[in-house]
């Protein structure tokens, strides 16, 4: 059929129809197209037909084909949209029954803090009400800082190649292998004498801090070794410190981090830095002394190293020994986490598995 034999209006009707049936957002506006195109009164298929009533005798057959063939062309179209529009009824169906305004909203994931970097923020807490503050050095250091100004000797094998990180082609500068060069580093500032001939240390008359940082040495990678990891060191100055204040300081302290019920001895120990040296055992947290696997059956775990600072500590940094004194300490952070949480292998703490970092309970 030609579609310039229609009337003016069904022509245009025709032309916009695609456009009309996109453009039905719902069943109901799709339900008026269809009355418009389709219905029984009144709509341009009904007026098509009344046309055919109306034409010759001898047009009538193929004018009746071309009139049916629009009007399955248009009844396909909007039984095809029609479809389309129930499924998405459907699913906006399923979507409100699914969505229950009472229920809590999903919360987004948080990042949080590493379980060793809460560990140290801990053990640093415990001594800040104590008049202790944080120092920090840098991780690459000199041999004056890391050797010789703790009064180990040139020949001790620490200072060996085989055991400590060195930069190739930089005399003297290696990786740190402890956090004591900050120690070093804090007690030539405060040895130093300003214009006023007075030095810091005698102005303030005493000092007080923590050194807690990441140290490296040539450690083979197993279950508790790495070749990286963590201490908090601390150290105090002052006039007239003996053992006692030591002893009383980290007794306080491991009842701090550990509960009220937390037990210390010390054994007499050597370090190059300290006299009189000691290292410190702590009642076994996890099984109270009665012997478990982890203290394996002692029923204590050693923790840490300390002792009197070495007179010629003082004196190399400048400071009399025969008026000022102290004591210094250092942990190790994976020890105590691995010990707090029960985890039987430091690797778990560098590998970043969400999994473990999740459920390290024991270090909040
Ligand atoms: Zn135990």
């Amino acid at each position: 059929m030609e579609l310039s034999l229609l009337p003016n209006d069904i022509q245009e009707a025709h032309r916009d129809f695609p456009a009309s049936l996109a453009g039905c957002a719902d069943l109901d506006a799709l339900m008026r197209l269809k009355g418009a195109f389709v219905g029984r009164d009144g709509s341009h298929a009904a007026r098509l037909m009344d046309l055919l009533k109306a034409a010759p005798k001898e047009q009538k057959r193929e004018l009746g084909a071309a009139v049916n063939t629009l009007k399955q062309q248009w009844e396909e179209a909007l039984k095809t949209r029609q479809g389309e529009l129930e499924q998405a009824r459907q699913r906006d169906a399923a979507l409100a029954k699914a969505w229950d305004p009472d229920l809590p909203p999903p919360l987004p994931t948080r990042g949080a803090l590493h379980p060793l970097n809460r560990l140290m923020e801990r053990m640093v807490d415990v001594f800040r009400p104590l008049g202790y503050h944080v120092e920090e050095g840098p991780e690459a250091e000199t041999e004056a800082h890391n050797f010789d100004g703790l009064n180990i000797p040139q020949d001790h094998p620490a200072r060996g190649s085989a055991d400590t990180f060195y930069f190739k082609g930089q005399d003297g500068l290696l990786l740190r292998t402890h956090t004591s060069p900050v120690q070093v580093r804090v007690l030539r500032r405060i040895g130093a004498r300003g214009a006023d001939g007075l030095s810091e240390l005698e102005r303030s008359g005493g000092i007080r801090f923590l050194a807690p940082g990441r140290v490296y040495r040539k450690d083979e990678i197993d279950p508790t070794h790495s070749p990286m990891f963590h201490q908090v060191e601390g150290m105090i100055v002052g006039k007239g410190i003996g053992m006692h204040h030591l002893k009383g300081t980290l007794a306080y302290a491991m009842k701090a981090l550990f509960g009220p019920g937390a037990d210390v001895r010390f054994r007499p120990s050597y370090f190059p830095f300290v006299e009189p040296g000691a290292e410190m055992d702590v009642r076994c947290p996890l099984c109270g002394g009665a012997g478990c696997r982890v203290c394996k059956s002692s029923g204590w775990v050693e923790l840490l190293g300390a002792g009197l600072l070495h007179p010629n500590i003082l004196a190399m940094a400048g400071i009399d020994p025969a008026v000022w004194s102290g004591f210094a300490f250092g942990m190790g952070v994976e020890r105590t986490a691995m010990m707090v949480s029960q985890t039987p292998d430091l690797r778990l703490f560098f590998e970043n598995d969400q999994r473990f970092l999740k459920t390290m309970g024991g270090l909040d």
